[in-house]
């Protein structure tokens, strides 16, 4: 881009991640000399290629940071009894600190009852009730790795939320909802006036140039536009969209929610598509994962 046009710092989602996952090497070593290797387990069920890339750069990110990882892979048949099993014997397992299920599921497996099952103590995605209910209630042990990871570059970037006015649009369970409830907490990097929008709010551009930092977690291509932002206001761009691009080589190129450039010009701050959010998303995990090894070993 032109940088005479662009006028936003950009929040390098690469170089915090990198710093995060640097920071777990002390934590990885303490435990190392207690005898303890946190693990991770992956569970892939059936053949979306899209969530076998997300699995295989998990356990990759795992090895890096010399921590014990396990794939395990079923088909797209399978039942859900046979994986709750799956989940009830990582629960028992002793080499293992974290589970994660990769979503989606196929269609006879009901997604809650799976994510109910994983003991609490490894629920290192954060999606467990007992674990949503702690972040409600701003007592949080494991939090869901996306939110976590968009607190953190916030915190890096010494950009504190305290007593500004943050707009999330979207709102899931994995993302919006729980940002905007870390967001709100009394407590350091939160203590926000968070307003959560969504495709039924109305006047969407009056509600996010509120705002003096945008949350966009949308799923769709260029929805905040330069139009809908203060000036100098910070833009978190969560989106991973893939949109037809014949120019390169794949023949499609990875967006965000945001139009990039032109926020960017209005901007103070501003994370980019790829590099912002989604890098933090796996230091969050490897981050959990130490945690949940600590906290079992304490017990
Ligand atoms: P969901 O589809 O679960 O939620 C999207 C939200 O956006 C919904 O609340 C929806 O409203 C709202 N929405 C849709 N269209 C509009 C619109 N035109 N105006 C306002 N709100 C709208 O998505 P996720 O939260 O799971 O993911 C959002 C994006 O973030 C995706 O691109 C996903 O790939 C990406 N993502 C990236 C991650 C990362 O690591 N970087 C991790 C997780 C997700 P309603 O509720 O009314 O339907």
């Amino acid at each position: 881009m032109n940088s005479l046009t662009m006028s936003a710092q950009i929040i390098d989602g690469k170089e915090v991640a990198k710093a995060v996952r640097k920071q777990l090497k002390s934590r990885i070593a303490t435990l190392a000399e207690r005898g303890i290797q946190p693990g991770l387990a992956a569970v892939l069920v059936g053949d979306d290629p899209a969530s076998a890339t997300y699995v295989n750069s998990k356990a990759k990110a795992c090895d890096k940071l010399k921590l014990y990882s396990r794939v395990i892979t079923k088909p797209a048949d399978t039942s859900q009894d046979e994986l709750l099993k799956i989940v009830d014997d990582l629960n028992k397992d002793e080499k293992i600190h974290g589970i994660l299920v990769q979503s989606p599921l196929p269609s006879q497996i009901d997604e809650l009852s799976v994510t109910l099952a994983i003991d609490p103590s490894k629920d290192v995605d954060g999606f467990h009730p007992y674990n949503v209910g702690l972040v409600l209630l701003g007592r949080p042990s494991l939090l869901p790795c996306t939110p976590f990871g968009i607190v953190k570059l916030l915190e890096h970037y010494n950009l504190d939320p305290a007593g500004r006015e943050v707009v999330v649009v979207g709102r899931s369970n994995i993302v919006g909802k729980p940002v905007a409830a870390m967001l709100l907490q009394k407590g350091p990097m939160a203590n926000a006036t968070v307003t959560v929008a969504h495709s039924r709010s109305q006047n969407l551009p009056e509600i996010t140039r509120r705002a003096d930092i945008v949350i966009a977690a949308i799923g769709r291509p260029d929805t905040i536009t330069p139009d809908m932002i203060r000036e100098g206001c910070i833009v978190i761009d969560v989106g991973v969209n893939r949109v037809d691009d014949p120019s390169t080589e794949k023949g499609y190129r990875l967006t965000g929610d945001v139009d990039f450039e032109g926020c960017a010009s209005k901007a103070s701050w501003i994370t980019p598509v790829p590099g912002g959010v989604g890098p933090m998303t796996i230091s969050m995990l490897m981050y959990n994962t130490v945690t949940a090894a600590e906290l079992i070993s304490r017990n």
